[in-house]
C-alpha cells in the first residue's frame, strides 16, 4: 500500500494505475477505522472475482468545512498509526491523506457546492453548512482522484442521497455505491463517533436500532401511517433511554421527501443525543 498527502503524488500514482488498466474506486473517510470502513473495501472485492483489476483509494481527511463552530472537529478521534495498518490489511492500494493546508490551501475554498431540497432537513437542518461543507470536500476529492465508483455507508444515509444528487446534477462521471450499515453485535451502528459514549451510555445506545427494526416489524405487519410508526420509536427510546431525541423521521428513500402514509421504498432515521455525543442510524423499508 502507498501512503500519501500530496495531490500531485496521488494523481501520479492513479495515472500509473489507470495505464494499467484499472478500475479506480474512491472510499472517502475521516478515518478512526473501524469495520463500517473496511467492509467498503470488501464490499469492492466483491463486486468482481478478478480484485486485482481494482485500484482502491481511501482518503482520511477530517474535512474542517463540514464541522459547526459548537462541533467536534477539533476533539474528533484521529489515529492515522493504526489506520494505516486497517487500511493496509483490508487491502487498499493507496491510502490519502491529505492535510488542511493540502486541501484548503488559502483557506476555507471560496466555491462551495450546494446541494438544496435533499439537505433542507434531518441532519441538514441541524447542521447547518454540514452538507455543503461534505459536498464541496466529495467534489474535491472526486476531481482529484477521476474515480470509476466511490462507495459511501448507508449509516449516512442522507449523505448518499446528497452525493447522489449532486453527481446527476453536475454530470460527475463517477457510479455512486452504498454500502449497507455495519453494526457492533448488539446493533449499535459502528461509528467512529461511538468511542465518545460513556459505558451507561454505550449500554442504552443499542436501543436506537431496535426502535428502529420495531417500526418496521410494525410497517410489516401493515401500519402506514407515518405518525404512529415515529410515535412508537420515540417512546421506545424516551423510556428506555436517557437520549435527546433531535428527530426522527420517516422519508422517501430516493429523495427524503415528506410522505403521511408509507408506501414504496422509505428510510426511517433517526438523530439521538447520548449527553454531548449525537448519534444518528437509519433502515430502510419496502412495502
Ligand atoms: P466517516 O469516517 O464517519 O466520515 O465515514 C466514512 C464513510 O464510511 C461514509 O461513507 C460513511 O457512511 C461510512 N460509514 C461510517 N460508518 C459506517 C458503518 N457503520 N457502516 C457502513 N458504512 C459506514
Amino acid at each position: 500500500m502507498k501512503i500519501t498527502e500530496y495531490i500531485n503524488t496521488l494523481r501520479e500514482n492513479v495515472a500509473v494505475a489507470r495505464e494499467q488498466g484499472k478500475t479506480v474506486v474512491l472510499i472517502p473517510t475521516m478515518g478512526f477505522l473501524h469495520s463500517g470502513h473496511l467492509s467498503m473495501v470488501e464490499a469492492v472485492r466483491k463486486q468482481d472475482e478478478d480484485y486485482e483489476k481494482f485500484y482502491i483509494v481511501m482518503s482520511i481527511f477530517v474535512n474542517p468545512l463540514q464541522f459547526g463552530p459548537n462541533e467536534d472537529y477539533d476533539r474528533y478521534p484521529r489515529n492515522l498509526v493504526r489506520d494505516t495498518r486497517l487500511a493496509q490489511e483490508a487491502g487498499v492500494d493507496l491510502l490519502f491523506t491529505p492535510s488542511v493546508q493540502e486541501m484548503y490551501p488559502d483557506g476555507p475554498s471560496l466555491t462551495r457546492v450546494n446541494v438544496a431540497k435533499v439537505t433542507d432537513d434531518l441532519c441538514g437542518s441541524h447542521r447547518p453548512g454540514h452538507f455543503e461543507g461534505v459536498a464541496t470536500v466529495v467534489s474535491k476529492l472526486f476531481n482529484i482522484v477521476l474515480p470509476d465508483f466511490a462507495y459511501f455507508g448507508q449509516k449516512d444515509y442522507q449523505q448518499y442521497v446528497v452525493i447522489k444528487q449532486m453527481v446527476k446534477d453536475l454530470n460527475i462521471p463517477v457510479q455512486v455505491l452504498l454500502a449497507p450499515t455495519v453494526r457492533e453485535e448488539d446493533g449499535l451502528a459502528m461509528s467512529s463517533r461511538n468511542a465518545y459514549l460513556r459505558p451507561e451510555e454505550r449500554r442504552q445506545a443499542p436501543v436506537l436500532y431496535r426502535s428502529l427494526q420495531e417500526a418496521a416489524q410494525l410497517i410489516a405487519g401493515g401500519e402506514r401511517d407515518v405518525n404512529v410508526v415515529r410515535e412508537k420509536i420515540r417512546q421506545r427510546i424516551t423510556n428506555e433511554t436517557n437520549g435527546k431525541i433531535e428527530y426522527i423521521e420517516i422519508r422517501r428513500a430516493d429523495n427524503l421527501a415528506k410522505i403521511e402514509r408509507i408506501s414504496g421504498a422509505v428510510v426511517i432515521a433517526l438523530a439521538v443525543y447520548f449527553g454531548s455525543t449525537r448519534l444518528i442510524d437509519n433502515i430502510l423499508v419496502e412495502v
